[in-house]
């Protein structure tokens, strides 16, 4: 990885799972701006800043992108055309 503040989205599974109430990172996404479809562990995880983004491995749009408050998460998915979650 050559961006230092750059993760992969396994960096962030903990905050997924929390919101989602499951570990989504091997749901497929697809980018709405590019239309790229894969796992949600694919896309790039910008953790330092005063939320978390992950953006595209592709064209490096935002996909998701949320902000913790001591009792909430907002989560931004307008980046996501859609998710596809497995039932179990
Ligand atoms: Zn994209």
């Amino acid at each position: 990885m050559d961006d230092p503040l750059m993760l992969d989205a396994n960096a962030v599974a903990g905050d997924l799972a929390e919101m989602f109430g499951f570990d989504v990172s091997g749901s497929v996404h697809r980018c709405t701006n590019c239309g790229n479809q894969g796992a949600v562990a694919t896309l790039l995880a910008y953790v330092h800043g005063p939320g978390t983004v992950l953006r595209c491995c592709i064209c490096h749009e935002i996909v998701m992108r949320w902000v913790r408050t001591p009792t909430r998460i907002y989560l931004d998915a307008r980046g996501a055309a859609y998710m596809e979650m497995g039932l179990s």
